[in-house]
């Protein structure tokens, strides 16, 4: 009798287990076991990878961050206030994608490419994960090309080439954003698309910076990727990954790219506040033990490709903000090593008028050297032993001791290449203008010019070589060199032109 009920109730089991269907779709579920503060962890997600897209409740979705054995954490993107315990989290199967390509350009998204410039949907044809391993070595090639920024301090002595990476460093309100927004600005017409991240900035900040570009006509070939300080530290998290993707996909179809992330210190403190919260050990300046890792992955994949790759370049202006002018902070320390160099801006510098705030001797280019023109390496080559020279003579002139008259005379060259270096912002100068100046200061052909009227100077000059010497102007352009005979030349104008400038003073 037993066995005959054992019997059926096998016989049931095995039936309905045949019959048995679940509705799987390869992707796990699980349930939120705590939320707060923009991050979640949840159970019951076996098979999620890092990095991978969780769908919560159909509402918000979410980036895995931290897998353990039995639970996973995850940063919430949107609504993250409507996340609560118990609501079911799916895998979605894919890491997060930003649209891309030359539709985005000319617009403002925010970290996951969705436009908040009021313009419409973008229509992006294709999308790209925001995280992506870096251009092998044998895909790189050697940085030959500069990236013309239009400052003559940068030219000059911190040359940019296509596919570095440069750091602009410095404290608070030095000009950091000015002078990447001056390379941006001098990419107009010359092929080379923008990306300009803004990560924890004022919205009204980057509200001006866009009008900036607007206004410019450099809106039209740049992309602004914006997480103001008013959106959640996920979102300004993954905002340089998303620009990074945007500009990628330039890269990668043969193009030149600029991209700026203004700034990582912000986003070094956005991704802090999220390992805080994950329950991540913290390190120094309780900093993650992976920030370097945040930001080498991410600047890693600035790179100048080689012929057999598209032969595209993404050049990269990181920008770093110190406290108190201390660049051997942790981020700052971090970011000046994986770098190709770095443009350090002094605010004692910007406050005594000295604009840019250059700080010849702490800011280096180490590969764009390479990258500059034969004429600009010929006339920049002595510039910053100049400068040197200059600041150690004019600390003793301080002392009034009396000076003998080569020491005058370095002084008063030394005034006038400070003048000249000296540049308001959005006033770019072509890049021939740059040589022609560095010629006349360096062979010393201002003396007669009063130093405050230096500036002035060289700018009439240049209107009028523009406007009486068109030859010149264009052979250096064609030759890309500045030799003897041009340079004569240039001397015998310098000296026409003087005497037509000063009379003008004396009439004013
Ligand atoms: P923050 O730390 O707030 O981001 P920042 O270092 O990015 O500041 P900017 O916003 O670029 O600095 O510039 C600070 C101020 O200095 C601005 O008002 C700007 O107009 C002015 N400024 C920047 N560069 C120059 C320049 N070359 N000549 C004159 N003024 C300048
Ligand atoms: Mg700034």
């Amino acid at each position: 009798m037993a066995e005959t009920v054992y019997k059926k109730i096998s016989q049931d089991i095995t039936e309905k287990i045949k019959k048995f269907s679940a509705d799987y779709n390869g992707r796990s579920t699980g349930r939120v076991i705590f939320s707060g503060d923009g991050v979640i962890r949840a159970d019951g997600l076996s098979d999620v990878q890092y990095g991978e897209m969780l769908d919560i409740d159909g509402k918000s979705r979410a980036i895995v961050l931290d897998l353990h054995e039995k639970e996973i954490g995850a940063i919430v993107l949107d609504e993250a206030d409507s996340v609560y315990a118990n609501m079911l989290v799916k895998s979605t199967g894919h890491v997060v994608e930003v649209p891309v390509g030359v539709e985005l350009f000319g617009r403002v998204v925010d970290s996951l490419g969705n436009p908040i410039d009021g313009l419409g949907p973008i229509g992006a044809k294709a999308f790209r994960p925001i995280e992506a391993p870096a251009p092998s070595i044998r895909e790189r090639a050697k940085i030959t090309e500069p990236l013309h920024t239009g400052i003559l301090a940068v030219d000059a002595m911190v040359p940019i080439g296509k596919g570095q990476r440069e750091l602009i460093i410095g404290d608070r309100q030095t000009g950091k954003t000015s002078v990447a927004i001056d390379a941006i600005l001098n990419q107009k017409g010359k092929n080379v698309y923008c990306v300009y991240v803004a990560i924890g900035q004022k919205a009204s900040a980057v509200s001006g910076i866009v009008h900036t570009l607007g206004v410019r006509g450099a809106l039209e070939y740049t992309c602004v990727v914006c997480a103001t300080a008013r959106d959640s530290a996920p979102l300004q998290y993954i905002a340089p990954f998303s620009g990074c993707a945007i500009a990628e996909e330039m890269m990668y179809s043969g193009k030149d790219v600029l991209v700026v992330y203004d700034d990582l210190s912000k986003h070094a403190v956005a991704y802090r506040a999220m390992s805080l919260l994950l329950k991540r050990p913290s390190g120094r300046e309780a900093y993650p033990g992976d920030i370097f890792y945040l930001h080498s992955r991410l600047l890693e994949r600035a790179a100048k490709l080689g012929s057999g790759f598209g032969g595209g370049s993404m050049t990269a202006l990181p920008i770093v903000e110190t406290q108190a002018g201390d660049i051997s902070a942790y981020v700052p320390t971090n970011v000046i090593s994986i770098t190709d160099g770095q443009i350090y801006l002094e605010s004692t510098l910007f406050n005594a008028g000295v604009r840019p705030a250059l700080n010849v001797g702490l800011s280096v280019s180490r590969v764009g050297g390479s990258a500059q023109s034969r004429a600009m390496k010929k006339v920049s080559g002595r510039l910053r032993l100049y400068l040197s020279q200059y600041r150690e003579l004019s600390s003793f002139a301080q002392f009034g001791s009396e000076l003998d008259n080569s020491t005058v005379q370095m002084i008063e060259t030394g005034k006038r290449i400070v003048e000249v270096l000296k540049q308001s912002k959005h006033s770019a100068y072509d890049s021939v203008h740059e040589v022609i100046i560095l010629y006349i200061v360096m062979k010393d052909l201002l003396q007669e010019v009063p130093t405050d009227k230096v500036n002035d100077f060289v700018k009439a000059f240049c209107s009028f070589l523009d406007i009486n010497c068109v030859d010149i102007v264009c052979e250096i352009n064609e030759k890309n060199d500045i030799g003897l005979e041009i340079g004569l030349v240039i001397e015998e104008r310098v000296k026409e032109f003087s005497k037509f400038y000063f009379e003008e003073i004396v009439n004013e």
